[in-house]
């Protein structure tokens, strides 16, 4: 019926528009590296704020002793201890994870901050003999905190903006460690912020510590970002002293990354304009966790309004906005049976249609594999960039290649199995066959969490 022609049009429309073709991403992965080059040239240089991170050396497997982590950056956060025993002995470790109500992301930054020391009190609380703090030494901290931060030594950093729905005003332009050291105070909790990381930064850190030859870290989670070794004489605003390492670590901030050769849609632009952050992180409203079950959500909201897809009626919760989470959209996406039940249940749980058709229901699967690759050749495309400036994304001649490692991390990486395929396809045509042998990405397991710890370490005041 038209009805159906109708919606047909609207989905090869979007198709059309989300394509994404591996010319098109070569030019989204050049205008990366030309904005990376842009950003450590000067402060406000690009969209990508290049943030220096203080890291100049990354853990070596040395570190000893009890530290322990808070990691804060999206819907959860995370407390982790471990006792580090250097290169001989496994590490010990035990965490905890908490949801942030959601009240506490729009509120003051006093409550948010006396809420995570709260949690971390009791954390601490729970200690037991198997972890061992050095006699008369404070507890140290590695504080992963995933939104943008100008650092301002490697245990401050302000706060530029906050992202992925948190909008506390009055903690943007604070030292983000000072709060947490107050909030700490006023529970009474006597612990010392060894190091402020970004979860990137964390994950590098771990990533590198498990294999040697991680060069990047991507966070694909709620949020999404990058972290990278940069060599100091390529970082032209730094104006600090120059590292014995030669070496740097950079916090990409490629979220806010965006290019006039990035597929955008109607879909992408009014989800933008109703964002708590418009204009802003273009990039991550592309592909991370908190939104692509979003764009599904307009799209088919389109094809209620125009095409009537769900019949005549528009089903009422389809008018509210996030309705569809992205392990939803996962979920139907992942649906193998032959009658697509997974589907089914989720329009009957989701939004309350009750009576959906095979048809409909292919076409739904249809538009999250549309939305999930183009998210996932644009992520694949951002890696690209970064090999490309690192000299990284060819095999030398005569000279044998590299092995190239990128350390990712979050949970959409980990558990959307068609995304994280896709992204690997996609980065393996990118390099072309021989290439691509010696560049993979690796699933760094709670990267950020452990790595903040063994941040804490080796930026420790006591070694
Ligand atoms: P964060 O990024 O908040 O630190 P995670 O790395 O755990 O936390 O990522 C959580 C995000 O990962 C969720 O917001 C969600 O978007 C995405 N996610 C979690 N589970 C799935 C899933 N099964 N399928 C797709 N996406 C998922
Ligand atoms: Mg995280």
């Amino acid at each position: 019926s038209g009805r159906w022609a109708k919606a047909e049009a609207i989905l090869r429309e979007m198709e059309d528009k989300c394509g994404a073709p591996t010319e098109n991403l070569r030019q989204v992965a050049d205008a990366m590296t030309a904005e990376m080059h842009a950003g450590l040239a000067s402060d406000g240089g690009s969209k990508l704020k290049m943030l220096i991170s203080f890291i100049d050396n990354l853990p070596t497997g040395d570190e000893k002793g009890l530290f322990y982590a808070l990691d804060l950056g999206g819907t959860n956060f995370r407390v982790i201890r471990v006792q580090l025993g250097g290169k001989e002995s496994t590490i010990r470790r035990e965490s905890e994870e908490f949801s942030i109500p959601p009240h506490l992301m729009v509120g003051s930054s006093h409550e948010l901050f006396d809420f995570i020391a709260g949690a971390l009190a009791k954390f601490v609380a729970t200690e037991n003999e198997d972890f061992h703090v050095l006699p008369g030494k404070l507890r140290e901290l590695g504080f992963t905190f995933s939104f943008p931060v100008r650092q301002l030594s490697i245990a401050s950093g302000t706060l530029i903006k906050w992202t992925k729905g948190f909008h506390i005003e009055d903690a943007v332009g604070e030292d983000v460690v000072g709060e947490l050291t107050k909030a700490m105070q006023r529970v009474g909790l006597d612990m010392r912020v060894a190091a402020l990381i970004n979860d990137t930064v964390g994950t590098l850190a771990g990533g590198k510590y498990n294999n040697p030859d991680v060069v990047a870290a991507v966070i694909l989670g709620t949020g999404t970002n990058a972290a990278y070794i940069e060599r100091t004489h390529a970082i032209p605003k730094w104006q600090g002293p120059l590292p014995k390492s030669g070496e740097m670590v950079i916090n990409m901030e490629w979220g806010n990354f965006r290019s006039s050769h990035l597929p955008l849609t109607e879909y992408d632009q009014s989800l933008d304009a109703e964002s708590l952050n418009p204009g802003e992180q273009i990039f991550e409203k592309l592909m991370s966790g908190m939104y692509l079950g979003e764009i599904v959500r307009r799209v088919l909201m389109r094809m209620a309004e125009e095409a009537s897809f769900f019949g005549d009626n528009i089903p009422p919760k389809l008018h509210i906005p996030f309705i569809i989470r992205t392990p939803d959209m996962a979920a139907m996406h992942h649906d193998n049976s032959s009658d697509l039940k997974v589907v089914g249940c989720k329009l009957k749980d989701v939004l309350e249609v009750h009576n959906s058709s095979l048809k409909m229901r292919k076409m739904i699967v249809e538009i999250c594999d549309i939305v999930a690759s183009r998210g996932a050749r644009l992520a694949a495309a951002g890696i690209f960039g970064i090999l490309k400036k690192l000299g990284r994304n060819t095999v030398k001649d005569g000279e044998k290649q590299q092995r190239s490692v990128i350390a990712v991390d979050g949970g959409l990486f980990e558990h959307y199995t068609k995304f994280r395929n896709c992204l690997n396809r996609t980065l393996q045509e990118l390099l072309g066959e021989d290439t691509a042998e010696n560049i993979v990405t690796e699933l760094s397991n709670d990267g950020s969490g452990t790595g903040a710890a063994l941040l804490a370490a080796s930026y420790s005041q006591y070694l």
